[in-house]
């Protein structure tokens, strides 16, 4: 791993880079810099059980302490990393620090952290071993480990996401397919896959109130998870009575600026008690 480290300062040039412009090839030189230099910082988010009112999982988003231009967000520079394969350096460091971050964030072992995968990545013949190597590194119970891929990135190579995730799903990681709905993933295909949990996409999620056909598609998506043996998470849910009728509707787990917003891991306890008093107070059914 510390060899690996050492490239990192240095973007040595690659055939592959004359197909990109000359932004690209600054972002992802500057940011093969930033990795090496510690200047990614992950956020955490948490995901809220509505069954019990507990907080389940945190999900790590990754963002960069750029040391000109302030805190940068994924949008910013995950797109030109997603170009090379720099992106494989960012998925292990995350891996990697969400990992290390584990033990303070949840002295109570109960927490599991949810990281995002790039279709890139998804797509190495080794992503397996790559995570596995990492989570043993850092002494991480595969058990506690949440990778949420979107289906844009499955449909990219269907056989072989199948695959990786069969692996991975054998060494006890848990999948989740993020922005569910936005995709074209066929329903007989994802029905085969060794999937936990369906994320509905945010965009559904923020108009379900003010357009009827979003919230057919909001139930429509919980009631098709559950059939198929999955739970539900909701995104982007920012107010109060959209977790209402998520939880009438049956949704397993919200997360969104309602219960909290991503942030450091220094403020993350007390954000997590702040998300179990909130649901305490919103959640109108009784809990078992
Ligand atoms: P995502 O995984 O779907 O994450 C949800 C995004 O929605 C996050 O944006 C989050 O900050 C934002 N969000 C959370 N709650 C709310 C809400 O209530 N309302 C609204 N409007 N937005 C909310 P962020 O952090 O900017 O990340 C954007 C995307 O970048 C992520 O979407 C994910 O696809 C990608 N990403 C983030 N971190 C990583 C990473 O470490 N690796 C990879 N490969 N991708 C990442
Ligand atoms: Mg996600
Ligand atoms: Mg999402
Ligand atoms: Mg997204």
């Amino acid at each position: 791993y510390e060899s690996k480290r050492q490239h990192l300062g240095v973007v040595h040039y690659r055939p592959d880079f004359d197909q990109y412009d000359s932004t690209t090839l600054t972002l992802v030189g500057e940011l093969g810099q930033a990795i090496a230099n510690g200047e990614l910082v992950l956020h955490y988010q948490p995901k809220g059980s509505l069954s019990d009112g507990t907080v389940t999982a945190v999900e790590a988003l990754v963002r960069w302490q750029h040391p000109k231009r302030g805190l940068l967000y994924p949008d910013a520079f995950l797109p030109a990393a997603e170009q090379t394969e720099l992106i494989d350096e960012l998925t292990r460091w995350v891996l990697a620090s969400a990992g290390e971050a584990l033990p303070a964030l949840d002295p109570t072992g109960q927490l599991a952290v949810a990281i995002n995968i790039s279709a890139r990545s998804l797509a190495r013949a080794d992503f397996t071993e790559d995570v596995l190597t990492v989570l043993a590194e850092h002494q991480v119970d595969p058990k506690r480990v949440i990778l949420e891929i979107t289906e844009t990135s499955l449909m990219a190579d269907p056989r072989r996401a199948a695959r990786t995730l069969d692996e991975l799903h054998q060494a006890g990681v848990r999948i989740s397919i993020d922005d569910f709905g936005a995709g074209q993933t066929s329903l007989g295909y994802l029905a085969t896959l060794p999937i936990s949990e369906l994320k509905i996409d945010k965009a559904f999620v923020l108009a379900m109130l003010s357009d009827e056909r979003n919230a057919a598609i909001v139930r429509s998506v919980i009631e098709l998870g559950h059939s198929l043996g999955f739970t539900v998470t909701a995104e982007g849910v920012e107010t109060t009575e959209i977790l209402q009728h998520l939880d009438a509707y049956r949704c397993d787990t919200v997360q969104g600026y309602l219960l909290a917003r991503p942030i450091p891991s220094e403020a993350l306890a007390a954000q997590l008690t702040a998300a179990v008093d909130l649901l305490d107070v919103t959640l109108l059914r009784p809990r078992p």
